[in-house]
């Protein structure tokens, strides 16, 4: 075992992550996504998950979404191809998952019944690291039987009420970090837990703090880009572990980058994706 580390997030291990891209690489080299999400009323926290996604480099996203949701998505977001849901407005079936290089699920998904017994059918389906997001750990949190069936090594991302639902009420945040951080290990999943300060923490018992970002990036929407920009770093074949430490990094900075353009008072989720390519090249 090995002891726990409480670090901050720096600049330069981020930037050591981040290799040039090799000259006779091809989309496939950056791996193919699977994003699952979407729901009747909530096709955006789709729209701007998937577009984080590809901006953060993966070679190909496939999203899962209701058969209402087509139209929008393949209009607002030509470079993602769809997969459709047998259902008209919520989640209910994926069928093959062998092709993917990563999957996440949750944002905008809803809470129908159906969508808890088919991300139920997704849990057993794979042993590979999922990333758990916002509905899809509501429906955890509705159905505790579901925790262990979570593949080891997966990314769950919750703010502060997400993870009391799954874990039960915190009196202040240092009870709620010291839980994460139990959790993470007790499940061997990596817990980040969002807010100013993001706290990432490990199946090791790491706790790797994030200063970067700003409230600017309390808005709707924000934790929908996080959810992306993670899904398309593990595409990349790169650990679950540096996708989430390297992800909350890339997210900050993109945030920081778009209240300087925007102001944080009128910055909205979309502007912190159109920032994830600067983001890059500063931490580069
Ligand atoms: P969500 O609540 O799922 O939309 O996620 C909100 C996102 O915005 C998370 O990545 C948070 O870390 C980030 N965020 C929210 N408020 C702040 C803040 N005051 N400072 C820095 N980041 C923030
Ligand atoms: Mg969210």
């Amino acid at each position: 075992n090995t002891p726990t580390q409480f670090t901050q997030i720096t600049e330069e291990d981020v930037a050591a992550v981040f290799q040039p891209r090799k000259r006779f690489s091809h989309k496939g080299t950056f791996g193919h996504a699977l994003l699952i999400a979407g729901s009747r009323g909530k096709m955006g926290a789709t729209l701007l998950s998937a577009r984080a996604c590809l901006r953060s480099g993966a070679g190909l996203l496939t999203v899962h979404i209701p058969q209402r949701g087509e139209q929008i998505l393949q209009t607002a977001f030509p470079e993602a191809m769809v997969d459709l849901d047998p259902n008209q407005e919520h989640f209910t079936f994926v069928s093959d998952i062998k092709p993917y290089s990563a999957i996440g699920i949750g944002p905008g998904l809803g809470k129908h019944a159906d969508s808890a017994k088919a991300l139920e059918h997704l849990l057993q389906a794979t042993d590979k690291p999922l990333v758990l997001d916002a509905d899809a750990l509501n429906l955890i949190a509705a159905n505790k039987d579901l925790l262990k069936r979570i593949p080891p090594r997966s990314i769950l991302t919750p703010h502060p009420k997400e993870f009391d639902r799954i874990a039960g009420e915190s009196k202040n945040s240092y009870e709620r970090l010291m839980k994460a951080q139990a959790f993470a290990t007790e499940h061997q999943v990596c817990i980040i837990l969002k807010g100013a300060y993001t706290a990432t923490c490990t199946a090791t018992g790491n706790v790797y703090f994030n200063s970067c970002g700003n409230p600017g990036m309390a808005t709707a929407g924000s934790g929908d880009v996080l959810t992306g920009i993670i899904l398309g770093l593990l595409a990349q074949g790169f650990e679950p572990e540096t996708a989430a430490v390297a992800g909350v990094f890339l997210h900050g900075t993109a945030g920081d980058l778009a209240a300087v353009y925007r102001s944080e008072e009128s910055m909205i989720a979309s502007d912190i994706t159109d920032m994830i390519g600067k983001a890059f090249k500063q931490i580069k």
